[in-house]
């Protein structure tokens, strides 16, 4: 099912000889691959359509978006990945060319180019596709100001080609800010899906961002709801971040997955050679959380968690 098969670890006991922590996580991780293993998961309903954001910066939306995205794909859905980040990271890591002269998401929101112009398959799988975003995306939050119909530029482009080219998964990348390229996202997407990182400012701001998702469902996009919360770069060895994703889900006990994504070297090391986790080490702690999270995220319908 997934691209990198390495072979199981042997059980603790013969790697170590006793019943250590260190014996304990890695018959755990075992496990979780074995069960990952029997996962199968049947796609073709509606298009889900996810917007990852989060105005605060570095707390692993682009990680989750690609890794969450590559995971699905790996489980047999179609995924598209739309970068509405300047920075152009989740292109990055899904192997997509992106230089300046690449038709981009830009071209899209400020030429009127069709997506379908500007799509470009994953080198990691046949059913992942990616939107890239180029560095002139970082002129289009002020460009869009003067643009006709500027909060729902993306979603028109979406609408259309989905009709020829049927996703199971929409999933934008947005950048760190609340402005127009954030907006657009709001409007294109039905789900919001929030990565939360686990350290003391994680709460901060995020009364923020749940204002403007209720001023979009207000008055551009009634379907809009946050659906998924996903704690990133935790480490269990600190108090904190055990308080922290006790607390987000005290506030959010129906959204948060509960999968939490744990700091791993191997999923920070893995866009350094254009790919995801899923691809550059598909059996790390780091990429079976991802696909646990993608199981749970794909597990629950578009409706359920619309009711959630
Ligand atoms: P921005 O707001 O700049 O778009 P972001 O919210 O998209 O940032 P990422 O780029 O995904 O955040 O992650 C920030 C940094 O943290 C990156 O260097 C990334 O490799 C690293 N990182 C993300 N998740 C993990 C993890 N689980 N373990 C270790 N490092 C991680
Ligand atoms: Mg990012």
């Amino acid at each position: 099912m997934f691209h990198v098969k390495q072979p199981e670890k042997a059980s603790p006991k013969s790697d170590f000889g006793m019943d250590t922590p260190l014996a304990r996580e890695i018959a755990d991780l075992s496990a979780r691959r074995r069960a990952l293993e029997g996962v199968q998961l049947h796609f073709g309903g509606e298009t889900r359509i996810l917007t990852v954001s989060n105005q605060k910066g570095g707390v692993g939306k682009t990680t989750s978006a690609v890794n969450v995205a590559a995971a699905l794909s790996g489980l047999g859905a179609k995924v598209l990945v739309i970068d509405l980040d300047p920075q152009g990271n989740a292109s990055t890591a899904l192997g997509v060319p992106h230089n300046a002269e690449t038709p981009s998401v830009y071209d899209v929101l400020i030429e009127d180019t069709p997506l379908a112009d500007i799509v470009q398959q994953s080198p990691e799988d046949e059913n992942l596709f990616c939107a890239p975003s180029t560095i002139h995306l970082a002129g289009a939050e002020i460009e869009l100001v003067a643009q006709v119909a500027r909060e729902h530029r993306l979603r028109r482009a979406l609408d259309v080609y989905l009709i020829d080219s049927p996703m199971d998964f929409v999933i934008i990348d947005c950048p760190p800010s609340l402005g127009l390229l954030t907006i657009n996202a709001f409007t294109a997407a039905r789900e919001v899906f929030i990565p939360i990182q686990c350290e003391y400012y994680a709460l901060e701001g995020l009364s923020q961002l749940l204002g403007s998702i209720q001023m979009i469902q207000k008055h551009l996009n009634p379907d809009l709801h946050l659906s998924t919360i996903l704690l990133t770069m935790f480490d269990g060895r600190t108090r904190l971040a055990q308080q922290v994703a006790d607390e987000v889900r005290t506030h959010f006990p129906q959204q948060v997955l509960d999968t939490v994504i744990p700091r791993s070297v191997r999923v920070s090391e893995a866009p350094s050679f254009g790919q995801t986790v899923i691809a550059y080490d598909g059996q790390s702690a780091g990429a079976v959380a991802y696909r646990e999270a993608a199981v749970e995220i794909a597990s629950r319908t578009a409706t359920q968690s619309k009711e959630k």
